[in-house]
């Protein structure tokens, strides 16, 4: 095995699998399955007196497409609401920007209202934010008493809208319970049901387990014509699945404030599709980039970005292929230090849309990181594999990780002043070169590393170039501008 792949596997054993036993997280998912999947359904239709259904419950996030790490501690579904699903309910057309589309309800007279001036397009985010409402109200009256595995159990803590800008406007909202694990009384006899009493509390080791629930509406891909670009109707899986339309506005200013804001487009049904086909290999890279970045997590690289751009990669190789699991690694940072560089991820079933979105403030931050990652492994990658210890390697990547962390405070405080271009390189320059300076004993101390951060000081002098003649140029133009009027 490649050395590369070795240090890989070797941060992936230790860092990414979940720490709980199998049976444990097999436990926990069923009981969640249960509860989401054959209880809401029903008590949601009794509830709302008939008035909502639950058309489907789509599994969605990280768990289901096994690339969850650490533990079984987040389920994500989403619900997609009969009523408003079909042609015939729901009405689209282009939103202000691509990846969106304005929502309305095709009968609003069909949907009561204290108001009756509601217009299509708020008619549909009222209905929707109602069946929220009904889904929160049952899911407490279902966990009155906690649920009940072979392990362990469920209890509710809470179930909240969350998210910007207010808070009861959300499209997610999370239900958190808590699993602790039951210890089976004495034997038991035949026929008798089963005794459990929870651990005594030094013992116990409650985990909280967030549900998010976002609803939806489900719509053939046809609905999507002059919605979607072309390259989406290509696309066999889409096509079968469709696509669902979330509450998730753009939150831009084009679309006119009072006449609705058009939603996001979600293809994460055939995501979690692809994603599950994928070869373990990639899973792995996949999952122990996530740990990485979750410590730079301020930089805003988040696990979207990374999930595109290994699906970018995955399916460039074609779609379920195995791979060593090292150059998978390589190629999925090469994927984004090139979008590092460009600002543009395209996403990946819809290429007009952009999934690269970080602020300027970090904007040189990211480039380096990415700058420096790549060479880290590459150079890993370099060397023969002549059953040396990885810890070597190990202590390089902590010690990145602990000087990064180190001046996380910093780096988080910049988002919050807002500065001119020069000023906002200024600080990221020196924010990184301080990263550096602390990790470059445990880079030089090891020869295949130690030429590293030369050659990073080199790209950050590079961009002072590149940052100084941009405002150069800047002042000459506005001073021609004072001065020779015509331009
Ligand atoms: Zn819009």
């Amino acid at each position: 095995m490649p050395l590369l792949d070795r240090v890989v596997r070797r941060i992936h054993d230790e860092h990414c699998r979940f720490r709980l036993s199998d049976d444990e997280v097999k436990d926990i998912e069923d009981m969640v399955l249960h509860l989401v999947k054959d209880l809401l359904p029903g008590r949601l239709l009794n509830d709302s007196g008939g008035r909502y259904s639950i058309a489907e419950v789509i599994e969605a996030g990280s768990y289901f497409e096994q690339t969850k790490i650490q533990l079984p501690n987040e389920f994500d579904f989403m619900l997609a609401v009969d009523q408003l699903s079909g042609e015939e309910s729901i009405f689209l057309s282009e939103g202000c920007k691509p990846g969106y589309a304005h929502v309305r309800v095709t009968e609003p007279q069909i949907w009561d209202t204290t108001s009756c001036d509601d217009d299509p397009e708020r008619r549909f985010e009222i209905a929707l934010l109602q069946f929220n409402m009904y889904v929160r109200e049952s899911l407490k009256l279902l966990l009155l008493e906690p649920l009940r595995g072979r392990f362990g159990q469920l209890e509710i803590k809470e179930i909240v809208v969350r998210g910007k800008p207010f808070k009861a406007f959300s499209h997610v909202q999370t239900l958190t319970l808590l699993y602790s694990e039951l210890r089976c009384t004495d034997t038991v006899e035949p026929g008798t049901t089963l005794l459990y009493e929870r651990l005594s509390t030094e013992q116990k080791t409650d985990i909280e387990v967030c549900v998010d629930l976002m609803s939806c509406c489900h719509l053939p891909l046809s609905a999507f014509k002059n919605i979607l670009p072309e390259k989406c109707f290509e696309n066999e899986a889409l096509s079968v699945n469709g696509c669902h339309v979330v509450l998730k506005s753009c939150e831009s200013n084009s679309c006119v404030e009072g006449q609705g804001k058009c939603r996001l487009i979600s293809y994460t049904k055939t995501e979690q599709g692809c994603m599950k086909r994928l070869d373990v290999s990639w899973k792995v890279a996949y999952r122990m980039l996530k740990w990485l970045f979750q410590y730079t997590g301020v930089l805003e690289v988040d696990t979207y970005k990374i999930k595109t751009a290994v699906l970018h990669c995955s399916s460039a190789r074609g779609q379920g292929e195995a791979v060593p699991v090292g150059e998978g690694l390589i190629a999925i940072l090469r994927v984004l230090r090139k979008s590092a560089f460009s600002d543009n991820l395209p996403g990946y079933f819809n290429p007009s849309l952009n999934v690269w979105s970080v602020r300027p403030c970090y904007h040189y931050l990211v480039k380096y990181e990415m700058i420096f990652l790549l060479k880290l492994f590459t150079n890993i990658q370099k060397c023969r594999d002549e059953g040396q210890n990885v810890d070597v390697y190990l202590d390089v990547i902590n010690a990145w990780i602990y000087s990064f962390c180190s001046h996380a405070v910093e780096i988080s405080k910049m988002a919050k002043t807002s500065t001119s271009r020069l000023e906002q390189f200024n600080w990221q320059g020196n924010a990184f070169l301080d990263i550096l300076k602390d990790a470059e004993p445990a880079l030089k101390n090891n020869v295949i590393f130690s030429w590293i951060p030369f050659q990073l000081k080199c790209h950050v002098l590079c961009d002072v170039f590149k940052v100084l003649s941009l405002v150069f140029m800047d002042k000459i133009v506005s001073w021609l501008r004072l001065n020779i009027p015509l331009l």
